[in-house]
C-alpha cells in the first residue's frame, strides 16, 4: 500500500517582510500578537524594522556611531 502524498496545509505565512515563508499545520510557529513568524529570528528582525515609518529605527544613538565631528 502507498500512502498518498498530498500537499502540506498551510495555515499563513510569516509576516516579516524579508522572509514571507508559508507556515504549514505541526510547524513550530511564533506568535506576536496576531502575526505569526517561522523563527524568533524572524520575529526579531521584525520588530526591528518597524513597518510604516520610513525611518531610522532608532534615530542617531546607535551601536554604530560614527562620531561625527
Ligand atoms: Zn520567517
Amino acid at each position: 500500500m502507498q500512502a498518498e502524498l498530498h500537499e502540506p496545509i498551510v495555515v499563513g505565512e510569516c509576516e516579516h517582510d524579508a522572509c514571507e515563508k508559508p507556515l504549514e499545520v505541526g510547524q513550530v510557529v511564533w506568535k506576536k500578537g496576531h502575526d505569526l513568524y517561522c523563527s524568533l529570528r524572524c520575529m526579531i528582525n521584525d520588530m526591528r524594522s518597524p513597518k510604516g515609518k520610513g525611518g531610522e529605527a532608532f534615530g542617531s544613538t546607535g551601536p554604530f556611531d560614527k562620531s561625527a565631528r
